[in-house]
């Protein structure tokens, strides 16, 4: 089984967490940008994170034979705070390196002006540099913020089959399904979506577009509950080929709408298995 997790904050990780997501079968991770918990104070601290994001994180996770992109953004919560917006002017340079692979994570936080404003700038920037978006939908109020968000998507200059819904659960799947977006589904210890309700959602609206991620972070998270999801699916009947869809395909398909996927992580020594690369995690 091979699996790509589309959301994962690996900077709040540890080493075990790489090594028992490789041996779950992890062999690819989008590492979107977001709040850290300790506010940031000047555009200077988002640069050095970005930098961790583009050069430390991969090379950490290339030791555990996991290929490592990363999504770059002004997230949700910090669109707020007049000391960080001015990180959007730097963001232009950042967007054109090779491995970010989309713009992210953006969206809703608190559904203020300034998110507005820095939800529609982001999605420009997006569509400007050729990348995808991942927009994260709000926890509270969660289907007026769907809807919000929908809104200002379809007034950008990015086209919805290049955006990716994230966070969604029963609420907001429907809407989210008409819209055209992809749709991302976190799966979390002990609140939002879990195990089962993913694979009751699965069967009403079937595998297409559809990306399950553990979105696991410094919070209470699992880094394992997308290789969780894949034995749930094959428990109620999916086949080998609807999980490799949903867990391997469908975000390779996504995040490869920029062109910039490369998922052939060379295996590192105390991994290998007798293949000198991972094509893909086979
Ligand atoms: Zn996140």
């Amino acid at each position: 089984m091979r699996i790509f997790d589309p959301h994962i904050h690996m900077t709040s990780r540890t080493t075990d967490d790489y090594e028992a997501m490789y041996a779950a079968g992890v062999r690819a991770v989008v590492e979107p940008a977001f709040w850290l918990g300790q506010p940031r104070t000047s555009p200077a601290s988002f640069l050095d994170y970005f930098d961790a994001l583009l050069g430390w994180e991969p090379f950490r996770a290339a030791q555990y034979g996991i290929a490592h992109h990363c999504a770059l953004a002004l997230n949700p919560k910090e669109a707020n705070d007049p000391r960080c917006t001015p990180v959007l002017d730097e963001l232009p340079r950042y967007l054109v390196k090779d491995s970010v692979v989309a713009v992210g994570e953006i969206g809703y936080d608190a559904m203020t002006p300034a998110e507005d404003t820095a939800l529609a700038a982001q999605l420009q920037l997006a569509a400007e540099h050729g990348l995808p978006a991942l927009v994260h939908t709000p926890h509270r109020d969660k289907l007026a913020g769907l809807h919000r968000t929908l809104d200002v998507v379809r007034e950008s200059a990015l086209p919805v089959e290049r955006t990716l819904l994230d966070h969604l659960n029963e609420t907001t799947v429907a809407a989210a399904v008409d819209s055209g977006c992809w749709l991302g589904f976190s799966v979390y210890p002990d609140t939002k979506m879990d195990t089962d309700r993913m694979v009751a959602v699965l069967r009403t609206f079937g595998t297409e577009r559809i990306l399950v991620n553990s979105a696991a972070d410094w919070g209470r998270s699992d880094p394992l509950k997308t290789r969780e999801v894949a034995g749930a699916m094959l428990a109620a009947g999916f086949t080998d080929d609807d999980v490799d869809r949903v867990l391997w395909r469908n975000p390779v398909a996504f995040y490869g709408l920029g062109g910039r996927l490369q998922l052939d992580v060379p295996v590192p020594d105390a991994l290998h298995e007798g293949n000198s690369v991972l094509r893909g995690g086979e």
